[in-house]
């Protein structure tokens, strides 16, 4: 087990920077998530970890040792990739056994350390299988498998799930962080997934373009988005973002759309003094658009009357999509909601959970 830092990590091909001046500290037994959408850079800084890609400048640490040009066989890291990369032609003991082997490991220990793998993952019964004979969900563990028999300092893995089908995917999500807490073994996980990224990492790194954009806890980056690019990209639904005109007077600060006008909570005044007369992105969640029940006509104060235009029952929630004053605005509503497109509801808005962001940025 090890901390992992990336100081100033920058690694171009040609004209592309695919991870732009990147630090991070991984705290030992750490499971860090990088996540960020399609092409952001995620699977270059883990190559760069593993040594499978040069850095173009900056340094990597692993534990006690700068490991920047030191051969990936001896940066004692073990990677699970998306493909899952087995042998065809070995059974999965051999597939298991075969990094040790090439680093002339004891026979017996190779067979202690990959039963007691197998037995972790419950794959005892494959060991003599090929894998063209396992499903999609046994070939992933014998990767990992094969991973956890090195005993590695960091487990790297790139989108390990994304060949499951959905349901088996969430299960083994599941498996995999109790495994990874079990282990305690310091591990870098990629996905472009927000939801894996939010269930599995104790901390997630945010990237966009190469860049990192907010390293924090599911918690804080839900709640305390750094910008608008991780405002909008964790969550699902998105969270709801319209452009608002900052109107001031009286010590008081209102942000304006269209004929909705919502006074400022007393935490946003501040801030928001600096942009009276401009125009700022107000982002709200779904959850804090709350659909006010019995219909009222006016509840006065936080309230504002919408039109629906659509409802998407989800079972344990309900969708309704509102006619809002730039766009649709996405409130999540009770799960048996009754409503039609055409009828006007009155809407709470959870003032105190909203964010304001500068257009500019
Ligand atoms: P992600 O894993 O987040 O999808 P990648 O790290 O694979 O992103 O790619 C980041 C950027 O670097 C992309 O623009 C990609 O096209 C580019 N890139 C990755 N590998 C290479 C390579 N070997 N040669 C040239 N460009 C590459
Ligand atoms: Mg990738």
């Amino acid at each position: 087990m090890a901390e992992v830092i990336y100081d100033h990590v920058t690694k171009r091909f040609d004209s592309v920077v695919a991870v732009n001046d990147l630090t991070l500290e991984v705290e030992d037994g750490e499971f860090l998530v990088l996540v960020g959408p399609s092409g952001c850079g995620k699977t270059t800084a883990l190559r760069c970890l593993a040594g499978l890609e040069e850095v173009t400048s900056g340094d990597i640490v692993i534990g006690d040792r700068v490991v920047t040009h030191i051969p990936p066989k001896d940066r004692d890291i073990a990677m699970v990739f998306q493909n899952y990369a087995l042998y065809p032609h070995m059974t999965v003991y051999d597939n298991m056994a075969f990094g040790l082997k090439l680093r002339k490991v004891p026979k017996q220990e190779i067979d202690r350390r990959v039963k007691e793998a197998a037995e972790i993952l419950g794959i005892q019964d494959l060991l003599n299988r090929k894998p063209r004979q396992l499903s999609g969900g046994q070939r992933q563990r014998v990767a990992l498998g094969r991973a956890i028999v090195r005993e590695p300092q960091v487990f790297l893995m790139d989108e390990p799930l994304s060949n499951l089908d959905a349901k088996l995917r969430v299960q083994t999500r599941g498996e995999l962080i109790k495994l990874q807490r079990r282990l305690g073994v310091t591990t870098i996980y990629v996905t472009h997934d927000q939801v894996e990224a939010m269930t599995m990492g104790h901390r997630i790194a945010v990237m966009n373009q190469g860049v990192l954009q907010q390293l924090d806890t599911p918690e804080n980056l839900y709640d305390r988005p750094a910008n608008l690019f991780v405002a909008t990209f964790i969550g699902s639904p998105a969270m709801n973002i319209f452009p608002a005109q900052v109107v001031g007077g009286d010590g008081t600060v209102q942000l304006v759309a269209g004929d909705v006008k919502l006074e400022a909570p007393p935490s946003h005044r501040n801030r928001l003094a600096d942009y009276v007369g401009r125009e700022v992105l107000v982002g709200i969640r779904p959850e804090d658009l709350e659909v006010v029940a019995g219909n009222p006509e006016s509840e006065g104060g936080d309230t504002v009357r919408l039109p629906v235009e659509l409802i998407e029952p989800l079972g344990a929630e309900t969708l309704v999509h509102l006619r809002g004053p730039a766009g649709t605005l996405i409130a999540q509503g009770e799960p048996r909601i009754h409503l039609d497109p055409g009828d006007v509801v009155t809407i709470r808005v959870r003032k105190d959970h909203l964010h304001t962001f500068d257009p500019q940025t």
